[in-house]
């Protein structure tokens, strides 16, 4: 049953009561006046009566007097008295029965009887006396018969008020009694109006007051505790406790509010950190299969739930390459040409899914019709594109929830990390090879001789060396200038490179010096390859500036370990070759001998 109808009921009832107590209050109020008139009227005709009987006594007091003393003042009185009697008896009349039943009327009747036949006696003696039968009027008042009627007129009365005083009483008792019992009534009626309106109070003040206050004091002990999964009460009623719980509300959706924006900033710091983190990671990759672990591990953890991939640019085949992936991609090939991805052609990151409307991309396949929530963020730096980072947006997952702007960040950072991976190759490759010919330089000699050379004397390989020289190089610069010896550099460096086969390393050794290493080449085979070599060089038409230069000759000094010299001897053991080669006369092969070795040494 609701507050409302429970509380209605109760107030209804109590108005009843308050209805019921207040008519048996009237009620008593009546009884209680009904008793007082009724006592009043019956007063009244006793005091009538009582007037009566004195009049009687009265009337026969002066009658007697005159009698006795003849004194006419008697007389007077007598006659006054009678009026009065007269009166008293209209006045009884007058009252009628005033209260008083039938047999208590006869009495009285029987009293103004006898008060009558008194008058007549006194009437009779008085005129008895007038004709001054003085005897006869004595006999008469003074009689026993005279004494008897005044007795029966008075004992008549009494007997009346006796009677009527009687009946009085127990009336006025049971008057007494009936408005008592209106009255508790009434008083009872009252104590259950006033229980029932302290049990209603008591009811209103535990359903509306109390139990609405411990229950908001519970869930402001919860909220102050942070658990904002507590459901505040609605009381909507226009009150305090109604202004109470819809603060109570506000204040926790401001709660809730606030814990997400505080859950939203520790998930942002922990992507920035990890952010930085991938970030450093990646300044200290040497190679991209660094590089690739390191996408591979962070990625998935700054982007939880997305699955994507990471191509780069093949500049050989013109095409994105997967180098690595996470999370099983399922649309995007892991190979495709740079012209079907929208984002590559505009430079820009593209979301064909999602909330704008846009054309997918041909890499990513979307047989069933719908276009998959895909994202692709080019990877570019100084408008050189490198690679592709693919993002895949899987529906209704609660983890994918990073921001598009921490992605495009992390494809900002891996452009760098790419960026500065090529920059560096290209600054070794700089570092490592000699910029007029192309070939290897001096620096990367030593550091393949170093492994070469240990490999070798390790398998206990033979390993031979070139040393090859141009004759008279200076005289080309002396008379054609700087730049024709340039061009006849390349040309030669042409042809060792040409020349040279698998597991074969030509390097510039310096100036117009040229080194070519043998690896498991004996003696013989490396005086073959050095005379096919010069042979090639000799053969060379070199023009510059449309100026044919003369024939160019070279020196090759060759050197074989371990046949000629220690491994560590081989180079300088092939200069004194090739410096023999000189003083014999240039344009010829020679081989180093153990003495020659032994001399290098
Ligand atoms: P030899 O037959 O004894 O080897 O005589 P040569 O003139 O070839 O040797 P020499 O050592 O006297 O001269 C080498 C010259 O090579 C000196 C230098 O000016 C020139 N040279 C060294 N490097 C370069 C280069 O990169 N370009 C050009 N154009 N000349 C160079
Ligand atoms: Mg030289
Ligand atoms: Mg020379």
């Amino acid at each position: 049953m609701r507050l409302a109808t429970i509380t209605n009921w109760a107030y209804g009832a109590t108005l009843v009561l308050t209805l019921v107590s207040g008519t048996t209050m009237l009620l008593a109020a009546s009884a209680q006046e009904a008793e007082r008139s009724a006592v009043a009227q019956r007063f009244a005709l006793d005091q009538a009566t009582e007037h009566l009987e004195e009049r009687v006594s009265g009337l026969t007091d002066r009658a007697r007097q005159y009698l006795n003393t003849g004194d006419p003042t008697y007389a007077v009185l007598y006659k006054r008295e009678l009026a009065e009697l007269s009166d008293a008896e209209k006045h009884i009349r007058a009252l009628g029965d005033a209260g008083a039943r039938g047999d208590e009327l006869a009495i009285l009747r029987d009293a103004m009887t006898w008060a009558d036949a008194l008058h007549d006696e006194q009437a009779e003696a008085l005129a008895a006396h007038a004709r001054g039968e003085e005897r006869r009027a004595r006999q008469i008042l003074f009689g026993a018969e005279y004494e008897r009627e005044l007795d029966r007129a008075r004992t008549s009365v009494e007997r009346f008020q006796d009677q009527l005083d009687e009946r009085t009483e127990i009336e006025i008792a049971e008057a007494i009694r009936i408005s008592r019992l209106w009255r508790s009534m009434s008083e009872a009626m009252l104590a259950i109006t006033g229980f029932l309106f302290l049990c209603v109070l008591y009811f209103v003040f535990k359903r509306r007051v109390l139990r609405p206050v411990v229950r908001l004091s519970d869930v402001v002990n919860r909220l102050a505790a942070q658990d904002f999964g507590v459901e505040p009460p609605a009381y909507d009623e226009i009150d305090e406790i109604g202004d109470m719980a819809q603060a109570i509300r506000i204040f926790r959706e401001n709660g809730i509010e606030r814990q997400r924006l505080t859950a939203e900033q520790d998930a942002d710091r922990a992507v920035r950190d990890l952010l930085a983190r991938m970030t450093q990671r990646m300044q200290g990759c040497d190679t991209l299969l660094n590089l690739r672990d390191v996408v591979q591990r962070f990625v998935p953890e700054i982007a939880p739930g997305l699955a994507g991939r990471l191509y780069l640019a093949d500049p050989a085949s013109n095409a994105m390459v997967e180098a690595c992936n996470w999370l099983e991609p399922a649309h995007s090939r892991p190979e495709f040409s740079p012209l079907s991805c929208w984002a590559l052609r505009r430079g820009m990151p593209h979301r064909p899914s999602g909330e704008a409307i846009d054309v997918p991309c041909e890499h990513v396949d979307h047989a069933d019709g719908a276009i998959p929530d895909t994202l692709c963020l080019p990877l570019m730096a100084q408008r050189k594109t490198l690679g592709l980072l693919y993002f895949e947006f899987r529906a209704a997952d609660p983890h994918a929830r990073v921001s598009e702007v921490y992605l495009q960040i992390l494809a900002e950072n891996i452009s760098l990390a790419l960026a500065n991976l090529q920059l560096r190759e290209t600054l070794e490759d700089m570092a490592m090879s000699d910029a007029l010919t192309g070939l290897p330089n001096r620096r990367q000699l030593d550091a393949v001789l170093r492994t070469r050379l240990i490999d070798a004397e390790r398998m206990g390989t033979a390993l031979s060396c070139l040393m090859i020289d141009i004759d008279h190089f200076k005289r080309i610069n002396d008379s054609h200038g700087h730049e024709a010896g340039d061009t006849v550099l390349r040309e030669v460096g042409a042809v060792l490179r040409q020349a040279t086969r698998e597991n074969t390393q030509v390097f510039r050794y310096g100036g117009e010096e040229f080194l070519v290493m043998l690896p498991g080449a004996s003696a013989e085979q490396a005086q073959l390859r050095a005379e096919d070599l010069r042979a090639r060089i000799a053969g060379l038409q070199i023009a510059h500036h449309g100026e044919r230069l003369a024939p160019v000759s070279v020196s090759v000094g060759i050197a074989t370990a371990p046949d000629h010299c220690t491994y560590a001897t081989l180079v300088q053991t092939a200069d004194a070759a090739l410096y023999r080669a000189k003083a014999q006369g240039r344009d010829q092969v020679v081989q180093a001998s153990a003495r020659a070795s032994r001399s290098a040494a």
